[in-house]
């Protein structure tokens, strides 16, 4: 199945209202979206586009992402990948408000497509008895290095490594089960403010949302749910244990670092290590896709091992994966540069075509 490149265009901020920038893309209607501005006029196509009115629930029904959790269900390995500059809205559409204070849960209106997934998991799980096993890891990759967010204690960094038998896994990776709701939400909560670096002795509860916004533009963060699903059967047959198929599915959301650092240059110091290492992911990334949008015959090696972020969605991206990319953007005249960039970057993807 081929990636199904989706677009987001948020509402224009208060602060963006106030200060009166234009508004330069619209969308067309048919996934098709304008943008047009002094020395710039261009349309793009994508599977769908939602724009400033569309809900959470619209996002989550019409990109697809209800199959993908089905497909996940199935065995596949599924994948839902924001991409986007600072404050374009990835985290908001992956997880809606809900960063923003610990104390005040959002309204079931603006949940994200994490819980809505999660949801969508669980009632299944619920009508089909025991027979799913639900378990999430999270992880992020911070400076080309991968850590746990769900471990307790100051981060570290664990081993990448690659196996005949598994591919590319984390050594050493958490993974915790869940069966509710409120137990995975409060595992994503506790993954986001692990990631939030913390001067010792800091209260993690008065973390600032600003905090997590400059962390989480340096950071792609990774949550990968694992479905294992074992196939019914009749009390009376007695079967070995190797010859119960069991299907195991994965359903991973990335939130990926804004994408504006990958032009960065001439930084000094610590930024500009961060900066080199989104550059390189981001860079690695847009580099697979484009290779795996080629023909089959004309297709040569896929640079997986270029960066831990592409080694780490080496399955969802080849082979029998299954990916969604919602491209985010703002409709303000003053990101022209970065949307347009985003739209170029989200077009290559449209092409891509893996194995079913
Ligand atoms: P990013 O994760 O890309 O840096 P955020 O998701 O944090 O961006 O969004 C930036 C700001 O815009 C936040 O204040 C968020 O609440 C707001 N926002 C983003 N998308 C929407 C939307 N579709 N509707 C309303 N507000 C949004
Ligand atoms: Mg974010």
């Amino acid at each position: 199945p081929r990636p199904h490149p989706t677009l987001r265009v948020r509402p224009l901020t208060c602060t963006e209202t106030r200060r009166g920038d234009q508004q330069v893309v619209h969308s067309l209607g048919d996934g098709a979206v304008h943008v047009s501005a002094a020395r710039h006029d261009a349309t793009f196509g994508f599977s769908a586009v939602f724009d400033a009115g569309a809900s959470q629930e619209a996002v989550f029904e019409g990109s697809g992402m209800r199959q993908l959790v089905e497909l996940a269900i199935d065995g596949f390995s599924c994948t839902v990948f924001a991409f986007g500059q600072t404050g374009s809205g990835k985290t908001y559409t992956l997880m809606g408000p809900l960063a923003q204070s610990e104390t005040q849960p959002a309204s079931p209106a603006l949940l994200g497509l994490m819980q809505r997934s999660f949801t969508c998991l669980l009632e299944q799980s619920r009508s089909r008895g025991s027979d799913l096993a639900l378990s999430a890891s999270y992880l992020e990759i911070y400076n080309e290095q991968v850590r746990d967010l769900l471990s307790p204690g100051p981060p570290c960094a664990l081993p990448l490594r690659w196996s005949k038998t598994r591919g590319f896994y984390v050594e050493n990776q958490l993974s915790v089960e869940f069966e509710s709701l409120e137990a995975i939400v409060s595992l994503l909560l506790q993954g986001v403010m692990q990631s939030i670096p913390h001067p010792a002795g800091s209260q993690r509860r008065r973390t600032s949302a600003h905090a997590l916004n400059r962390h989480s533009s340096r950071s792609h963060a990774l949550l990968t749910v694992h479905v294992r699903s074992r196939a019914h059967h009749p009390p009376n047959v007695v079967l070995q244990a190797s010859a119960c198929p069991s299907k195991q599915g994965t359903l991973c959301f990335v939130d990926l670092a804004g994408s504006e650092r990958v032009k960065e240059t001439g930084s000094s110091g610590e930024l500009s290590v961060e900066a080199n290492s989104i550059n390189r992911s981001l860079l690695a990334l847009g580099h697979c896709i484009s290779l795996l949008a080629k023909p089959r015959g004309k297709r040569t090696h896929i640079p997986y091992r270029d960066s831990k972020l592409t080694r780490l969605l080496a399955r969802s991206l080849g082979g029998s994966g299954i990916t969604l990319m919602v491209a985010c953007i703002s409709p303000s005249s003053r990101c022209l540069s970065e949307t347009l960039s985003t739209l170029h970057y989200a077009s290559r993807a449209r092409k891509v075509t893996t194995r079913p």
